[in-house]
């Protein structure tokens, strides 16, 4: 006999589909303002784009190279100041027990591109704006340097990504909840867009009712519109921008910043974090990750160390081991699949898009989802037992 299992019912504020950090920041906004939500994770908490990212807290010198103080530039200018309240304890989350890697980033270049950062220094768009360091505190990874190379620190701090997400996963701990994806989760669609999703492990249901549903998935979010069909495709796009990041490792010095060159993109941006075996490894983006998606992984591996021995001829990479990684950015769909200028937050009747472009614009694009909710919370925090997802590990020590 068959025996009929009636699915358990859940009634929440918010339920968030994603684990990483636009669905964890948007979760501890949502919760602290007294609104019920869980959130859905397919896999590992930042798996994708958050535990491969640089960790670095722009306040908009990046984009203000060359220039262009823009929209980007003013947006992003007052995360570093956000992000370092929650990480004192005192912000609208709690990151203190988050590690910083480095306090500030480095930009190095040379005497002709030295006099386009003066001018990004003299903007007052730029709240953090680039300080001139002198060769007797350059950081150790630039003590070497020629003196025709000039060295600016900003005050953008960059962050231990995997500690950032711990910090908040283990607060909220019991509204995060692994799922099997796809076979795990449906979508029961109404006229207002969706009537519940129905969540399923080996022998049990659980159907939860939310007022309103935030996709926080990053690329997952691709999934999510192709099974809501044309009536939210067709006003929710994605774009997808791809990388090939670089991990160098070895005996190397800790360094965290960017490679100035001619055009808008650095030609490096460097992070640093250590291995379990004590060795550095230097995450390395910027103009080469974006100019190196056509190469392939040989191809890119040669073409960073020939960078890294160009730009940087005084340190020692001959005994270094180079390994590559492809990730996409996940990102709201632009006009020539430019970058956005800020997180992209598009609603559909109870569902609500967010990518927010940026990890350091994670706590605007919870403001802009928490904007989209109903005004004053409605049901209290459910408790459920199941399985919690764990934090991914950064692309470096994976597989
Ligand atoms: C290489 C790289 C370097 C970067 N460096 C920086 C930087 O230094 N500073 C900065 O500000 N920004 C940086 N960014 C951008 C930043 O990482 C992203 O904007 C941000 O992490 C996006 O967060 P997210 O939560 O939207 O998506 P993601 O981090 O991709 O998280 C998506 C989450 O959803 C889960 N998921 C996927 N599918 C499903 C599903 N079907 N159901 C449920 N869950 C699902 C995933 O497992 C994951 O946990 C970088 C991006 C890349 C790719």
């Amino acid at each position: 006999m068959v025996a009929f299992v009636q699915p358990e019912r859940i009634e929440v504020d918010a339920l968030i589909f994603g684990g990483g950090i636009c669905a964890l920041w948007t979760l501890a906004r949502l919760r602290r303002e007294g609104y019920s939500a869980l959130a859905l994770e397919a896999s590992a908490l930042g798996n994708g784009q958050t535990v491969a990212s640089q960790g670095i807290i722009h306040g908009g010198v990046k984009y203000a190279l060359g220039g262009l103080i823009g929209d980007a530039s003013r947006a992003i200018s007052r995360m570093p100041e956000i992000w370092s309240a929650c990480l004192a304890g005192r912000g609208e989350i709690d990151l203190s027990s988050a590690r910083v890697l480095s306090d500030a980033c480095y930009l190095w270049t040379t005497p002709r591109i030295g006099a386009r950062l003066a001018g990004v220094a003299a903007s007052r768009a730029i709240r953090a704006a680039p300080r001139r360091v002198a060769p007797q505190d350059h950081p150790p990874a630039l003590r070497d340097a020629p003196r025709s190379v000039d060295v600016y620190r900003v005050g953008e701090p960059v962050l231990d990504v995997p500690s950032v997400l711990h910090a908040i996963a283990d607060r909220h701990q019991s509204a995060l909840m692994r799922v099997r994806f796809p076979d795990g989760v449906r979508l029961r669609r109404s006229a207002d867009g969706i009537d519940h999703a129905t969540i399923r492990d080996a022998d049990r249901e659980v159907e939860i009712h939310a007022r309103r549903y935030l996709f926080c998935a990053g690329a997952g979010n691709a999934d999510y519109l192709a099974r809501l069909g044309s009536a939210v495709a067709s006003f929710v796009r994605m774009q997808r921008r791809p990388l090939h990041m670089v991990a160098m490792i070895g005996d190397l010095p800790m360094l965290y910043g960017h490679a100035i060159g001619p055009s808008t993109t650095p030609l490096l941006t460097i992070t640093s974090t250590r291995n379990a075996a004590g060795a550095t490894i230097w995450w390395i983006g910027g103009g080469l990750a974006e100019e190196g998606v056509h190469r392939d992984g040989s191809e890119q591996a040669e073409a960073a160390r020939l960078q890294v021995a160009t730009l940087m001829p005084w340190v020692q990479t001959e005994d270094t081991v180079v390994r590559t990684v492809r990730v996409d950015r996940a990102e709201g769909a632009q006009a020539g699949g430019v970058r956005p200028n800020g997180p992209v937050v598009q609603r559909v009747g109870n569902a609500v898009f967010c990518w927010p472009t940026k990890l350091a614009l994670a706590p605007q694009a919870a403001s802009m989802l928490i904007k989209e909710m109903p005004e004053t919370p409605a049901h209290a925090q459910p408790m459920i037992a199941w399985e919690r997802p764990p934090v991914a590990r950064p692309p470096w020590e994976q597989d």
